[in-house]
């Protein structure tokens, strides 16, 4: 949970996600869209497919008990040589390095290495010198503590290495190269899409798919969604949910605008209402005509709850 996730934000999910999934077992036996429900909100929720495909292996091909090699750890769905290496050394203290966002720049800085630390070079040179400085005693706290001091000394912006503990043998100090060490990764460029959500109704249900493996949110559940191109009309959007539904639909008024951002996507999400005129849903895709007072039964992504609160609103 926390990847790419602050421990505040964490907090009341991990709460809630071991109340309900106390052991491993409990969590390889539920469904998958209850994992996704308690995940609702935190994003990246590749994160939350993997740790319910991975409690299905530990429970399957591990006897339930949780891996503590790295090679086997490796194994599991979502978990990378860095995850592995901290699992294995928090966990179990056995001698494992790591190299994170903040052990990476603390190392580049440290050895003064100017190159792209991403690059195969960079990360060789990189695991080397983690697993060269790892000690013998309690290397889950050494990590622990390199880390920590990644995070809170040698920051990215404003290092302090007037106080840094290991100025001493630090080469960007030295050299006063901290400001370009380590080489900044190139950013993304940021690309504008203009989707569309309709919330197909047929009596007092709307109409719900499951987001299919591949697609953005995976196993969520969502209202009819597509990207709409710039000259967009109302035929376009008619057209496209009888092409994904296969139903002729009423289209109805657009009733909100909803902007959010997903990876290097900035997304303006125009919400729409529609009646079922006729048509029959096509089979290869798993729907559900959902009551607006049952939508929290179902995991949304961010915006098809905000989408789902306005109807429920609508509907009283
Ligand atoms: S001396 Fe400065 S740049 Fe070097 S490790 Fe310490 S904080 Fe980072």
């Amino acid at each position: 949970m926390l990847q790419q996730t602050t421990v505040v934000a964490v907090v009341p999910y991990f709460e809630r996600f071991l109340a309900r999934f106390p052991n491993v077992k409990e969590l390889a036996q539920a469904e998958e869209s209850e994992v996704l429900k308690l995940w609702e909100g935190l994003g990246y929720y590749s994160r939350a497919r993997n740790i319910y495909k991975a409690a299905r292996i530990v429970v399957a091909q591990f006897d339930g008990v949780f891996p503590s090699t790295v090679t086997e750890l490796q194994q599991l769905p979502g978990i990378g040589r860095y995850t592995a290496g901290a699992i294995v050394s928090f966990a179990f203290d056995e001698r494992a390095p790591i190299v994170e966002a903040n052990t990476l720049r603390l190392y580049a800085r440290l050895l003064g290495y100017d190159g792209d630390p991403r690059s195969t070079e960079g990360q060789r040179l990189l695991w080397e010198f983690a697993e060269v400085v790892l000690p013998q005693s309690q290397p889950g706290r050494f990590n622990q503590a390199l880390m920590e001091l990644g995070a809170s000394v040698c920051s990215p912006k404003s290092p302090q290495c007037e106080t840094c503990p290991v100025s001493g043998f630090c080469r960007a100090f030295r050299d006063q190269t901290q400001s370009t060490i380590p080489r900044l990764a190139k950013r993304a460029e940021i690309t504008a899409v203009i989707e569309a959500s309709v919330a197909v109704r047929k009596k007092d249900a709307y109409l719900l798919r499951r987001r299919n493996a591949g697609e953005r949110w995976a196993g969520l559940w969502d209202f009819v969604r597509f990207e709409l191109t710039p000259a967009e009309s109302i035929t376009q959007i008619i057209d496209a949910v009888r092409d994904q539904t296969g139903l002729k639909i009423d289209l109805g008024p657009q009733i909100a605008e909803l902007k959010h951002a997903v990876t290097r996507y900035r997304i303006t999400l125009k919400c729409f209402t529609a009646e079922t005129v006729s048509g029959t849903l096509h089979k290869h895709e798993e729907w559900e005509w959902v009551p607006a007072h049952r939508f929290g039964e179902f995991p949304l992504s961010v915006t098809g709850r905000k989408f789902a609160k306005l109807l429920a609103a609508d509907n009283g």
